[in-house]
């Protein structure tokens, strides 16, 4: 049988991750692995990430990524960006690429955009044009200075952390004279807040301290504002060294037209347009999973260096002269390497595939949220609460097209169908709603089970694994994600967003439809685990409509807002299910276009055979996971019987959940041949040929 014959190079990469017509992000991809590979690299090899200070060393990164193009990536071209349209996928890419090497680099570039994402996503065309022609290379600079900019959400406790709205920082006016714009003090603390060594203007949340003032907002404060514009005291951290973070506080006085997305006046109070909590759900939303992407990249990125270590481990010695499959394999002669690297290998394949199938789909939403915007201000559907209404509606038509598309063509209404296939808002919160469950999805699974599976990629290198110069700097890169895991909102906030989104009948619709999907893909491509992982989607799916409607033994309900211990453990199952789906479908689109592109062509079988063996792999742990998860929680809320009631092999009769244990029996049988292919796997993992050394640091 045809096996896998080099790692996986940047056609496969390109055809996995749907950019190979992408000429833009494939030149994004090359400058920011140079600068990765090459500068950043260097400054981690020489120890520059073992101090939490800002050195002049990390401060010259910022100038390689702007000479790279990397810091007008985020920026639109009448800004002094060069990518046109939405930049997701491209940002993301530049995410992976940074992280594959050192998260901190990638942060410290990435920080600039979250400073900017608040005008990006909801300030007035003056507040946009100001601020990204500024940060722009080559336009900003030539004015003087280029700027960069800090993002500052959290404050010291016990503020502002994974409740965003216990906000202590204040907003008042300051001074409002007749028929002149209101000068506002902004008083605000911040902790843990990237890029404040360096810093020209920060995005900061605040609320309201004054009855001049409605609700709360996001204000623009900039260094050269009157008053206190304090860096603070660096965090102490042990993590993501090569970015800065300190603990800033602002006493400043600006003009009213700082508030992000201007406001509007009535009855001598200010009316925000946007309060914080709308502008920082826009931006995160995004911009989480760049995030997520950044841990991918960091189990995808082990995976030479820890073959290269076990192949050449035992070559002491007469045992392990030239020519002995000791000195051949060395570690891979057994078998237990080889198989938790296909694990930490399966992984890091299904976050990317998660996380790049959230990027593009922000792609694919972010002009249909702006044509959604524009229709309904023609139609006068303006603020949160309406439009929130208007789209209820809209839901409607979007199941009904779900319906009818279900349908056999000779059955149905072919011109409503096409009718609503052609309407933008039905499209929009068809993508809506499957981006408000992968966000979260691939954040809290990439970053969270990420980080757990990075420490088995550390083991798998012993004591080097827990040093400084280990090859691929594997130690760094496990506790990095850590914080990968914790910032941008922890696990918590995941799981609590998905509790609600993954609930929502549109996307729920959506998910029996790729249930259908896997079906017929297991039916003409067996092997690939879509068997496994259907029926794993129809337990999940059993559970979730059981809890919703069950009582525990003491009759409170199951499902319900402040009950985490059910309701994070069936958002934790979810997330398995779906970054192994979107694993088998780039592994099926590699299939599908692999011949197309001559280097992949070439030992493509081998090369599919081993992804779909991954992906079986992938598949069976996801089903391991969500049978344990749902029988916990089916099973775990009843009584056991009495003592003495029932023999001790039947504690626990689960009367009425016959169809339960049916389907879970037949997921447990649909697990055949998943261990074959994990020893098809690993065999792989003995033959694929490796370049002699890693490429960094150079
Ligand atoms: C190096 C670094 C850089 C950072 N950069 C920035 C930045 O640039 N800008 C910025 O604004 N912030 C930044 N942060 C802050 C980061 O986003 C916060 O630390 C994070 O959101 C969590 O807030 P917290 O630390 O206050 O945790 P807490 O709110 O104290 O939560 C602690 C833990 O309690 C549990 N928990 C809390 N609430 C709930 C709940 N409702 N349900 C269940 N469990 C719960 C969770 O396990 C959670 O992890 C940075 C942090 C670090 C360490």
């Amino acid at each position: 049988m045809e096996t896998l014959r080099t790692l996986p190079g940047d056609d496969v990469r390109q055809i996995l991750w749907r950019f190979a017509e992408r000429y833009d992000l494939q030149m994004i991809v090359q400058s920011a692995r140079s600068v990765a590979r090459g500068p950043v690299a260097r400054l981690v090899a020489e120890g520059g990430r073992n101090t939490h200070e800002w050195t002049e060393q990390k401060a010259s990164l910022l100038k390689v990524f702007d000479q790279a193009g990397i810091t007008a990536v985020f920026l639109d071209p009448q800004y002094g960006g060069f990518i046109e349209g939405p930049k997701n996928l491209a940002l993301a890419l530049l995410a992976f690429e940074l992280a594959w090497v050192d998260a901190g680099a990638a942060t410290c570039s990435l920080a600039g955009n979250l400073a900017l994402s608040p005008i990006h996503e909801r300030g007035t065309p003056e507040q946009q044009k100001t601020y990204m022609s500024r940060c722009a290379p080559g336009i900003g600079d030539e004015k003087g200075q280029l700027w960069r900019g800090a993002f500052s959400l959290t404050e010291p406790l016990p503020y502002v952390g994974v409740d965003a709205s216990l906000l202590g920082g204040k907003v008042r006016v300051a001074e409002w004279k007749e028929g002149e714009e209101p000068i506002l003090q902004v008083d605000k603390r911040g902790r843990f807040i990237t890029n404040m060594d360096f810093a020209n203007f920060v995005t900061v949340a605040v609320d309201s301290g004054d009855e001049r003032i409605k609700g709360s907002c996001m204000v623009i404060v900039e260094e050269g504002d009157p008053g206190v514009f304090d860096r603070g005291a660096p965090t102490l951290k042990l993590v993501h060294q090569l970015s800065s973070t300190r603990d800033p506080i602002f006493s400043l006085k600006v003009p009213a037209g700082r508030i992000i997305g201007g406001y509007t006046v009535k009855d001598g109070v200010i009316i925000p347009n946007y309060s914080h909590g709308e502008v920082i759900e826009a931006v995160f939303r995004r911009t989480r999973v760049t995030v997520g992407l950044m841990t991918a990249a960091k189990l995808l990125s082990a995976v030479e260096p820890v073959i290269r270590y076990h192949r050449q481990r035992f070559r002491g010695g007469d045992l392990g002269a030239p020519g002995t499959p000791r000195h051949d394999l060395g570690l891979q002669q057994k078998q237990d390497v080889l198989h938790r690297l296909v694990d930490v290998w399966a992984t890091g394949e299904a976050a990317a595939s998660l996380g790049f199938e959230a990027a593009r789909l922000f792609d694919r939403l972010d002009p249909l949220e702006k044509k959604k915007d524009a229709t309904f201000a023609e139609q006068g559907i303006t603020g949160g609460r309406k439009q929130l209404k208007a789209l209820r509606a809209v839901e409607k038509d979007a199941l009904e097209l779900l319906k009818l598309s279900g349908m056999p063509e000779s059955e149905r209404d072919g011109q409503r169908c096409e009718a609503l296939q052609s309407n933008p808002l039905v499209e929009f919160v068809l993508l809506d709603s499957v981006a408000n469950v992968l966000c979260p999805a691939c954040k809290l699974w990439n970053t969270g089970h990420g980080a757990n599976i990075m420490r088995e990629a550390v083991s798998l290198v012993g004591g080097y694994g827990i040093t400084e110069d280990c090859p691929g700097f594997l130690g760094q890169k496990w506790t990095d994600a850590q914080l990968e895991a914790t910032y941008e909102g922890p696990e918590a906030v995941q799981r609590r967003q998905l509790t609600v989104t993954m609930t929502s009948g549109l996307f729920l619709a959506q998910f029996r439809g790729w249930m259908a999907e896997l079906r017929r893909i297991a039916s003409e491509r067996p092997g690939i685990g879509a068997c496994t992982l259907a029926t794993a989607m129809e337990l999940w799916l059993w559970t979730l409509e059981y809890l919703q409607g069950a009582k525990d033994a003491d009759g409170a309900a199951l499902y319900h807002g402040q009950r985490q211990g059910v309701t994070f453990a069936q958002a934790d199952a979810l997330c398995w299910l779906l970054a192994a789906r979107s694993l088998i479908l780039d592994v099926m689109e590699l299939e599908k276009k692999g011949p197309e592109n001559p280097v992949v062509a070439e030992g493509l079988p081998g090369l599919v055979q081993f992804y779909s063996d991954l992906c079986y792999v992938q598949s069976a742990r996801a089903a391991g996971e969500v049978g344990r998860v749902c029988a916990e929680l089916v099973y775990g809320y009843s009584r056991p019987a009495a003592q003495g009631a029932a023999g001790p092999e039947d504690c626990c009769p689960g009367e009425g959940l016959e169809d339960f244990a049916q389907l879970r029996s037949k997921l447990d049988r649909c697990l055949s041949g998943a261990r074959l292919a994990k020893d098809r796997a690993a065999e792989a993992l003995t033959q694929v040929m490796i370049p002699e050394a890693l490429d960094y640091p150079a």
